[in-house]
């Protein structure tokens, strides 16, 4: 549908661009940044920016409010830095600002960035892009290939840079305040959901009814008699399809009644076992974790890290105390980024628990151990549409404020019973990650919070 090519920066790399692009007083900034190509739904190049390689102040010949030169030196060490990447797979991108005034790439980039290009042509490197920063209105980028430069959309998280057209569908009117970038996202984004159960089919449904119409749905569940309390469209005449049937057929309808038509791919496979549902996954830009099961999470984490995806994880739990009573009724949403955190990293999704329930597939005898040992529950967890709702609402609800550029939490918590509330717009750096790649940044006061404010 749409062939233009695609740079991804995850939110808060992107943040931290936008403060070293923008000092105070304003000067204009370089930056040299690292990106992987990754698979499209479309065919369009894409790239997501993994890492940030930061000048030295003598790295600047010159900088002003109104102008920047490299000194020789530090460009051709960049240069050769663009051909050591080029060989290993990284695509390079040149990123700037420009003064208050100047809001697109000047007729100097366009000079400069070209004259790179074909020398990058020369030493066989097909493409680079580059990126410019305004202090005032929004980022730009660009995909530079053999001397041509192609716009790019730009993407930093699930904000686009850059606005459609303003036709609202009549259906969506009421959700116009969160802008054109909703509506683009809903537009555009694939989005797979693992778990098409009490909490995923009302995500799927928030979803759908704000317009997104690309979904792949995994779950090999089908429904029994203890759905009918949660799920969202579902009678009697449902029990024993395949949840994903239903959810495709909730999709399908609230598309159509929005004046469009949704395209929906429902895998009946665990996503444990199905390496195909794993790579439709894979080609999805946001991958969403809505199950109870830490193993499915920890495989869909893993996909989308593996793939270069956004990822979300959302979770409701009734937390029974000794004596049977509710002592806790909480709602969590979560993520993760690369290089920065993730739910393993930040204690919020357990490998030995993942391990545990893995054991349910290593035959009926292992199972039947674990689950006389205690380790795998015989009875189902108690969950209640209400509570799962609270979860969906604040999932489609970050998805929402994220499309729309207003920011991005790394963690929200509610627990309706105690009343307690805790929203953190950035996850302190905890310890190094196998999984996301963060690395401890050995501040103790950051660990302690990270303690501190992480667990229940
Ligand atoms: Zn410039
Ligand atoms: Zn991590």
């Amino acid at each position: 549908m749409n062939s233009q090519p695609v740079l991804r920066l995850p939110w808060g790399l992107a943040e931290r661009l936008r403060a070293l692009l923008h000092p105070q007083p304003f000067q204009e900034r370089f930056a040299f940044a690292v990106a992987r190509p990754v698979q499209s739904a479309s065919a369009a190049p894409t790239a997501l920016v993994e890492q940030l390689i930061l000048l030295e102040p003598q790295d600047y010949e010159r900088a002003s409010g109104a102008s920047l030169v490299l000194t020789e030196r530090a460009s051709s060490t960049l240069n050769q830095w663009m051909v050591q990447l080029a060989g290993q797979g990284w695509q390079a991108v040149h990123l700037h600002s420009h003064p208050p005034g100047i809001a697109d790439f000047s007729a100097t980039d366009d000079a400069a960035e070209s004259a790179l290009s074909r020398w990058l042509d020369a030493q066989g490197i097909a493409h680079y892009w580059s990126l410019v920063w305004p202090a005032q209105g929004v980022p730009r980028a660009r995909l530079w290939t053999r001397g041509e430069a192609t716009t790019a959309q730009l993407w930093l998280g699930l904000a686009p840079m850059a606005g459609g057209a303003e036709v609202v569908s009549p259906a969506l009117d009421r959700q116009r305040a969160f802008g054109p970038g909703l509506r683009q996202v809903a537009e555009q984004l694939r989005v797979g959901l693992v778990g098409v159960g009490g909490l995923g089919m009302l995500v799927a449904e928030q979803l759908a009814r704000a317009g997104f119409r690309r979904f792949v749905l995994v779950d090999h569940d089908t429904v029994e008699i203890t759905n009918l309390n949660r799920l969202p469209s579902v009678t009697e005449r449902d029990l024993g399809h395949f949840k994903v049937q239903v959810g495709k057929r909730l999709i399908k309808q609230i598309a159509r009644s929005l004046g469009h038509e949704a395209e929906v791919s429902a895998w009946r496979q665990d996503i444990y076992r199905s390496e195909a549902a794993q790579r439709a996954l894979q080609h999805c830009d946001l991958i969403l974790a809505v199950t109870d099961n830490d193993l499915s999470r920890t495989m869909a984490l893993q996909l989308a890290l593996d793939a270069g995806r956004e990822y979300l994880q959302a979770g409701s739990d009734i937390t029974l105390g000794e004596d049977g009573s509710i002592i806790g009724l909480r709602a969590e949403v979560t993520g993760a980024e690369i290089g920065r955190y993730c739910p393993i990293c930040s204690g919020r999704l357990s490998p030995a628990q993942a391990s545990i329930e893995a054991r349910a597939y290593a035959g009926d005898a292992v199972a039947a151990h674990a689950r006389s040992a205690g380790y795998l529950p015989d009875v189902a967890a108690p969950a209640v549409m209400s509570l799962n709702a609270v979860a969906a609402g604040m999932l489609v609800t970050e998805i929402q404020r994220r499309a729309a550029g207003l920011g991005v939490r790394d963690l929200l918590q509610i627990d309706l019973q105690s009343g307690a509330i805790r929203a953190l717009e950035r996850l302190p750096a905890g310890l190094d990650c196998e999984v996301c790649g963060a690395q401890a940044t050995g501040a103790a006061t950051d660990r302690s919070a990270a303690d501190s404010s992480g667990r229940w």
